[in-house]
């Protein structure tokens, strides 16, 4: 095995979990790199006590103090980029440069978690004569945050600097499909001087998700992933009255008008389509075409035929990821819809046992087929046509989800008309992955996301905190009024 058996990470140590071993691989050439521990709820527990245990002094140290270890933190990332990006590369099979975009990504959010002294720093007012009314952000205690396999680095990111800035400790339950990096960041987090116990990893899969759901000591559960499972946390976490957001999947909507640029909607569809092999929550995964658009679908064909597996397109996930795409295509075809360029079959030479899709577009698909309404999480884009803009946004709309969506025009009006109407989180004109930058928030609406707030930016300063209101009165000789 290229990589040591991993082991959870408790109280600033590396422990050996209760359970049994899980293979970890590399999709890009199937080979096992390490194993990752399968933990059960006595290691969730000993987390708990951990976190409990580092929560009084870490919440009491000034937020400022707090942020220094996060500037530290986003050096280290910068400086330990190759290994960080190769580390995704290798246990998620996506290329060498998307890795590196992710690591990037991460190194935004810790900025922006470094800012939270100045965005969290609550109010003050004098509410009556003599009456000081503040409100205070403060900490919720012990959080926990459980991640997806398709950005190892970015999306544990995404919650565990705002989380921990703003005095939270945290337990993070990474996939178990690419647990490597979530070690790593570990060890970084302690290089940058964070206490021990205020970060703990436990590695598993549900049965360590369902004590995460049912800990008392636990105060609050993020979750990105499918939706199925987000649904399933979000109602056992609510059910035992701890406050929860879970992310949840997308099926995004392109819709392309005929007046669009050719050029910029062809290279953009095809890379939001065929990036991270699909496997993105903000892929284009739906092209609505609207009226004459050939030129446009031509054009997306020959930028897709570019795209070549193990080149500039990374592997899925898994050999399942592959047969469960390739299944979609071919249901596809055989109910009538045009494949235009397949990546079913499809074998990198050197890395026969790879797990490679090749970028795949089909023409013609219905709205009532199954690859036109679920998320099939590869290099897949299903064209719909329809007559007019009301339709394609009926289709845009009959969706589940409500991740993200995009349209391609250079008529401002009508970009106008459809961003209004089209039911969506993160909504992109003439952009393929529309993910808002920080400090703007990222999260869905309707299956792709449950809970209020969003996973990043100014809105989850309100998810990782309580407010505190105090008012004040000194000075007894103060004028006597209403609020005496
Ligand atoms: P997943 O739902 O299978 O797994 C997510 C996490 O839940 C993992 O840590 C896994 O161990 C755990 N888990 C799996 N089954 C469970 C169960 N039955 N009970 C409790 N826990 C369980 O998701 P995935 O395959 O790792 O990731 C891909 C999915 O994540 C896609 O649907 C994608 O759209 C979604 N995703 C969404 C966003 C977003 O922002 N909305 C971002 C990234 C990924």
């Amino acid at each position: 095995m290229k990589y040591p058996a991993l082991k959870n990470y408790i109280d600033g140590k590396y422990v050996s979990g209760s359970g049994i071993n899980l293979d970890v691989y590399a999709p890009s050439d199937g080979s096992i790199i390490s194993v990752v521990p399968i933990s059960k709820s006595e290691d969730v527990n000993q987390a708990v006590i951990a976190a409990q245990r580092a929560f009084p002094s870490w919440s009491a140290t000034p937020i400022k103090e707090r942020a220094q270890i996060f500037y530290r933190y986003k050096s280290l990332l910068e400086k330990n980029m190759n290994e960080l990006a190769l580390l995704v590369q290798e246990e998620n099979g996506k290329t060498i440069s998307e890795s590196i975009a992710e690591v990037e990504k991460s190194i935004e959010v810790t900025e922006f978690a470094c800012s939270m002294p100045q965005i969290a720093a609550g109010e003050v007012l004098e509410v009556s004569k003599g009456v000081d009314c503040h409100i205070e952000h403060c900490p919720l205690g012990v959080v926990a945050s459980i991640t997806p396999f398709n950005f190892p680095n970015m999306v544990p990111n995404w919650t565990i600097p705002n989380a921990l800035v703003l005095g939270n400790c945290m337990i993070l339950k990474p996939s178990e499909q690419v647990p490597i990096s979530a070690n790593k960041i570990a060890e970084l987090l302690k290089e940058a001087g964070l206490p021990d116990g205020v970060f703990n990893i436990v590695h598993g899969t549900k049965d360590v998700v369902e004590a995460i759901c049912d800990h008392p000591g636990i105060q609050a559960v993020s979750f990105v992933g499918s939706t199925k499972v987000a649904k399933i946390v979000y109602a056992r976490a609510t059910s035992n009255l701890k406050r929860a957001l879970t992310l949840g999947g997308a099926k995004n909507h392109l819709i392309v008008l005929p007046d669009a640029n050719v050029n910029m909607t062809a290279s953009n569809v095809a890379a939001s389509m065929s990036g991270c092999a699909g496997q993105r929550c903000m892929a284009a995964s739906a092209m609505v075409a609207v009226g004459s658009v050939d030129h446009i679908i031509n054009q997306l064909v020959e930028e897709s035929k570019k795209i070549i597996p193990g080149k500039n397109l990374g592997a899925v996930i898994s050999l399942q990821a592959k047969e469960r795409i390739e299944n979609y295509i071919t249901e596809a075809e055989q109910q009538g819809a045009k494949i235009l360029l397949d990546g079913r079959n499809c074998k990198v030479e050197g890395k026969e046992n790879g797990f490679y899709v090749g970028p795949t577009v089909i023409d013609f698909v219905k709205p009532e087929m199954r690859i036109a309404k679920e998320e099939v999480f590869g290099p897949v884009l299903a064209i719909i046509r329809a007559e007019n803009v009301d339709t394609a946004l009926s289709i845009q709309n009959s969706s589940m989800y409500g991740n993200a969506a995009s349209v391609f025009t250079q008529n401002g009006g009508m970009a106008k008309y459809i961003s209004e109407r089209a039911s969506a989180g993160m909504f992109g004109v003439n952009i393929g992955v529309p993910v808002p930058r920080e400090p703007f928030s990222f999260g869905g609406w309707n299956e792709s996301k449950f809970g209020t707030c969003d996973i990043t930016g100014k809105s989850s300063i309100e998810f990782w905190t309580k407010l505190k209101k105090t008012t004040v009165k000194w000075n007894p000789d103060s004028k006597v009024n209403w609020m005496s």
